[in-house]
């Protein structure tokens, strides 16, 4: 009986992304970094909310537009206390939002990018086309790295290995998009776990 071997794993950041921009104090680019920290302000009753990140040299801030003239009523009364707290946990999770960057006009440094790759699960099918196996590498974030690093990772191997595993065709790309990548490797590559 031959098996089908699945695995998938998943990129984690594990910090805030960090933005390169020109600094007006420091009269140059520099690296701004997020301070974990909101700041409110009530007009009426619309808010304002931003999350400050600072110049690492110089500590200027920028602040980044969470909500702009927002109902006070229409932000979910938890988060609001999260801001008021200045909730490390909402900080991070909004300093992993692209789309925050994005909206911002941002400039993320995808050079200083901090990351893990996590296990999420493993199965096993029974399958009649010999040993298989496929590896899926779950990028939620859509960071930029490349397809063989990915793979590299995922293999503890070089990428110049990868490149020529992918050559000998014993590494063959299954599917390849910003958010998620999967290949197939002969098992004798990946041995089991123990
Ligand atoms: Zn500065």
């Amino acid at each position: 009986m031959s098996y089908l071997r699945k695995i998938e794993y998943e990129i984690v950041l594990k910090e805030s992304f960090c933005i390169f921009r020109n600094c007006p104090k420091c009269g140059r680019k520099t690296h701004y970094i997020n301070t974990k920290k909101f700041r409110i302000n009530a007009n009426g009753n619309k808010l304002d909310i931003w999350l400050i990140y600072q110049c690492l040299e110089c500590k200027h801030t920028l602040n980044l537009t969470v909500y702009e003239r927002r109902k006070a009523t229409s932000i979910p009364k938890e988060e609001y206390h999260c801001f008021l707290d200045n909730d490390e946990q909402l900080a991070e999770m909004y300093g992993k939002n692209m789309q925050l960057f994005r909206a911002n006009k941002a400039d993320i440094d995808f050079d200083r990018l901090h990351y893990d790759l996590v296990k999420l699960h493993e199965t096993m099918e029974s399958s009649g086309l010999g040993e298989q196996m496929v590896i899926t590498v779950m990028n939620p974030h859509r960071l930029k790295i490349h397809l063989e690093k990915q793979i590299a990772m995922v293999l503890g191997l070089s990428r110049n290995q990868v490149k020529s595993l992918l050559q000998k065709e014993e590494i063959e790309i299954k599917m390849e998009l910003p958010q998620s990548v999967s290949f197939s490797i002969s098992p004798c590559l990946f041995p089991m776990d123990t």
